[in-house]
């Protein structure tokens, strides 16, 4: 059963074999492999249940309901978005669908660091999972068709991406939304397995700290979440041999930390895939909002070493609304940019990053994240913007904008490598991860080395960036903890 914890009496007190605290693509693959091994679980997630019925393809309505802070979280200095979602199904609920096995140049790098895992077998059973397959040709859309053509022009490594799709109608709203139900997310693939075999599911419920005595796991406190003001109601405990903290690789370290959980310090290794855009404007209509927004990938620049070329190139689009706040100015000077929105073709140049970020508790409920890119990841990033620019050049743009404090336009395409004086680039970021390691504070197994009976599932465990999608290994992690999980047995 789906229970929304706002309406249920207050204080509460849950048994299970397992809880599980968050329902993205880690904790749901986990609740759903325990409860089908016959475990009593309990899920807890903060956000609430949005089904595709009530999806109403709204940015105003729907970026507080799937978004942490309304879409608004930043990083503590406020200079890099970071968007996370929230609810049952976690960031799959509204992300775009990219699928992508991790580049064997990274799971050669993890080897080296002693996580040996089987890829191959997770990787085919993930995608088995959730459906992955090619987008078809038939729903490359203009912007990614263009998108083609430039990097196919400048003869760049470039190629179709996989997605886990199925009945898609292009409606182009998968970032609020799937209201067509097309998503083989972890919201249509595992709760409802997870469901069906016996795990109560507690939306509006977000975990407070996890319950222990330095050695022994004990369970997990929460609170029911107030569904307009977000505050704390009446407390939830869970009461369980096992904990999997599966909260993305914010929400975990923050969790673990608050609780004061012994052995070695998590949250100080956070990458994230900082990302800058660049828009192009063309004289055709492009119309980017419609069809499928990510088809297409340039993977020329991606090198997976120290070198300043690391960004991985992908078309990048935004609603309205998302557009109007990334465009700089005011007045008439903003209108007469927005005037040009169906126009504009964009590209994003996402970073694989080398920096170490921190993210810690902030009060009962909140966390902060401290990320400054270092110096060769912000070299990095003024790398990614000269590409871009050549890109949407080369595609046809005859101008392109990047957006910062002040707008920056540029329409000779000879001078692009100017674009790498611009020193504060609009930055945001949407793929947190690495924050809790494999082999450090947890195991192989995603096993906490101190406390028995703690588990982590989510892209916490990532031992580095990869540089390209990362739920697709995601869900590889909580078939592989989920099932060591199941492995140990009571009390493990
Ligand atoms: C706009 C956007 C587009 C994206 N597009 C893609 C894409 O196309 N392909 C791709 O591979 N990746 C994409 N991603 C990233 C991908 O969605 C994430 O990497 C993936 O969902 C991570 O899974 P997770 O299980 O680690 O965490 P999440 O999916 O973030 O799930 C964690 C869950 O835990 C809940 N939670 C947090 N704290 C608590 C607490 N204390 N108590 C209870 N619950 C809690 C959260 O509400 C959330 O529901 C995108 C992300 C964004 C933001």
């Amino acid at each position: 059963m789906i229970h929304d914890a706002s309406t249920l009496g207050t204080p509460l007190e849950l048994r299970a074999d397992l809880c599980v605290v968050g329902s993205g693509p880690g904790g749901a693959t986990v609740a759903m492999l325990a409860a089908e091994a016959g475990m009593r679980v309990v899920l807890l997630e903060a956000g609430e249940l949005v089904t595709p019925a009530s999806m109403d393809q709204r940015e105003d309505t729907m970026f507080p309901r799937l978004f942490w802070e309304s879409g608004g979280r930043t990083t503590a200095d406020r200079a890099i978005r970071v968007h996370q979602g929230r609810g049952v199904g976690g960031s799959a609920l509204h992300n775009l669908n990219l699928c992508k096995r991790a580049a064997p140049e990274v799971l050669a790098q993890w080897r080296q660091a002693g996580v040996d895992l089987d890829w191959n077998t997770l990787y085919a059973e993930a995608e088995a999972l959730i459906g992955v397959v090619d987008v078809p040709e038939s729903m490359l859309n203009r912007h990614n068709l263009l998108f083609r053509e430039g990097a196919r022009r400048l003869g760049w490594a470039n190629g179709r991406l996989r997605h886990n799709r199925e009945g898609c109608v292009g409606s182009g709203f998968c970032e609020i939304g799937c209201a067509f139900d097309a998503k083989n997310n972890a919201l249509k693939v595992c709760i409802p397995r997870a469901v069906r075999a016996g795990t109560s599911v507690l939306a509006r419920c977000q975990a407070v700290r996890v319950l222990h005595d330095d050695r022994v796991i004990h369970g997990v406190e929460g609170v029911a979440i107030h569904p307009l003001s977000r505050q704390a109601l009446g407390e939830i405990r869970v009461l369980a041999p096992r904990v999997c903290v599966s909260a993305s690789a914010t929400g975990t370290p923050a969790l673990l930390r608050r609780s004061g959980v012994p052995g070695r310090p998590v949250g100080d290794s956070l990458r994230m895939h900082p990302a800058v855009v660049v828009a192009g404007d063309f004289d055709e209509p492009v119309h980017a909002w419609r069809g499928v927004p990510q088809g297409w990938e340039c993977t020329e620049h991606l090198r997976f070493d120290e070198s300043v070329s690391r960004t991985w190139l992908v078309p990048a689009f935004a609603h309205p609304v998302g557009t109007a706040t990334l465009v700089p100015g005011l007045g008439d000077e903003h209108a007469a940019l927005m005037a040009r929105y169906a126009h504009l073709g964009a590209v994003t140049a996402m970073v694989h990053d080398s920096t170490r970020g921190r993210v810690r508790p902030r009060g009962d409920l909140g966390l902060s994240i401290h990320y400054q890119p270092d110096e060769a990841d912000r070299a990095a990033l003024q790398d990614g913007l000269v590409h871009a620019a050549r890109l949407l050049f080369a595609a046809g743009a005859r101008r392109v904008l990047v957006p910062s404090p002040r707008l920056v336009t540029l329409d000779d395409p000879r001078a692009v490598d100017s674009l790498r004086d611009v020193t504060s680039p609009d930055l945001s970021a949407v793929h947190p991860m690495a924050s809790v390691p494999l082999g450090e504070a947890v195991d192989q197994d995603g096993a906490h080395r101190v406390l028995r009976g703690l588990w982590v599932a989510d892209a916490s465990l990532f031992p580095t960036s990869t540089g390209g999608p990362p739920q697709l290994t995601t869900y590889a992690l909580g078939l592989h903890v989920g099932r060591a999980l199941i492995q140990k047995g009571v009390g493990g």
